[in-house]
């Protein structure tokens, strides 16, 4: 198991051996036991946002995406309308879905190295008193920005509409709180901050809001409500569970509240961030984000400039000293991704920013470093 690479990216991740070794079971769907997993890891889950009194988790087979997409299927009416604040892959993402599902759209437009102001969302709702909702993504992962997610979500219950927040890749590192920020649905999965396995998405939906949504979703297999009622009628999961994932994911909910629960997984990922964006500095990467809008995530680097970097090369390299990176998703600059999360063995995100340094070096290739260049 050691002799896998240390993945640097936001899910799947590098996960521990407890969290592997908690999949070596087999599981019935209808068994108590495995339903008594199911109610811990829901109770979990609401708990890390303090919204024991007023939200639902709703677990759902798949990846991240399919959650998102059913949270939007099911929570935002037929006749809703959705504004979607765009200032990366994933808040495009969403505007896709609301496309496909015939959601009335409507966009504010940023660049990837923008945050979303809650002021344009304002004047926005404002000017548009038919708009229903607001979907955010909390940290755009294709780049690693953070969005103002408490100010927004201020904004949005002030004027009475709905917010479904994205946190993908911020949920359990980065604080929420249900009981000061307002949310229709949060969305997560199994597979990012919390270092489980991926193949489970959940919603965290406002109780009173998922109650009135029966009939609405498009779809049988991503309904959202009758998952919920359900699995409150009979414990079970709608249709067969990922057991292994579901149990892998108690076992890392487990390890998440031994080690210190939020406080201590962000301030990992803080550290980890901050001497990664140290290092890649010190050797003459420049990273693509400001520090103040940079989430602890994942940290977006440009590609050097030298015609001897090629990416693939790169990252074969990498690879071959242990370690997997990102490929960048800007369409306008060439960078790559490198993530801050997971279990990053003995050296740490130290080792990994040794290797790129090392494989560098080997190529010949010229970075803003002093020494690396070449007249
Ligand atoms: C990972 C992620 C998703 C979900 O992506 P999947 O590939 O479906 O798991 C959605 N939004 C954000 C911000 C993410 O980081």
């Amino acid at each position: 198991m050691s002799a896998d690479p240390i993945l640097l990216t936001p899910g799947p991740l590098t996960t521990s051996v407890r969290t592997k070794q908690a999949m070596l079971h087999d599981w019935g769907s209808w068994d108590a036991d495995f339903n008594a997993i199911t109610a811990r890891v829901r109770d979990s889950l609401v708990r890390i946002v303090h919204g024991e009194a007023t939200h639902e988790c709703v677990p759902l087979q798949g990846s991240g995406t399919f959650a998102v997409e059913a949270a939007i299927g099911t929570l935002v009416p037929r006749d809703g309308h959705v504004l979607v604040p765009l200032n990366g892959a994933y808040c495009q993402r969403i505007a896709k879905i609301c496309k496909i599902l015939g959601r009335r759209l409507s966009t504010i437009e940023y660049g990837e190295d923008q945050q979303v102001r809650a002021a344009d969302i304002a004047q926005r709702l404002l000017e548009d008193a038919s708009i229903s909702h607001v979907a955010l993504v909390h940290c755009e992962t294709s780049t690693g920005i953070l969005n103002p997610l408490q100010e927004i979500a201020q904004v949005v219950a002030r004027h009475g509409k709905g917010l479904i927040v994205d946190a993908m890749s911020t949920f359990g590192a980065l604080e929420i709180d249900a009981r000061t920020t307002p949310f229709d649905a949060l969305i997560a999965a199994s597979g990012k901050c919390l270092e489980g396995v991926p193949g489970m998405g959940f919603v965290l939906a406002r109780r009173a809001v998922l109650e009135q949504r029966e009939g609405v979703s498009h779809s049988l297999a991503m309904d959202l409500y009758d998952q919920w009622v359900y699995m409150m009628r009979t414990t079970q999961w709608r249709y067969t569970p990922p057991t292994h994932v579901v149990a892998a994911l108690d076992a890392a909910l487990e390890q998440y509240f031994d080690q210190g629960g939020l406080a201590a997984r962000g301030a990992a990922y803080a550290e980890n961030c901050r001497v990664l964006i140290a290092g890649l500095n010190r050797i003459g990467l420049r990273v693509f984000l400001p520090s103040e809008i940079q989430a602890p995530i994942i940290v977006t680097v440009h590609a050097p400039d030298d015609p001897r970097y090629q990416f693939k090369r790169f990252y074969d390299a990498v690879k071959a000293r242990g370690y997997i990176l990102y490929p960048g998703k800007l369409t306008t600059v060439e960078t790559f991704r490198v993530g801050c999360m997971g279990q990053l063995g003995a050296s740490g995100i130290g080792g990994a920013v040794d290797a790129i340094d090392a494989v560098l070096v080997d190529m010949g290739i010229q970075t803003r470093h002093p020494e690396r260049q070449r007249a």
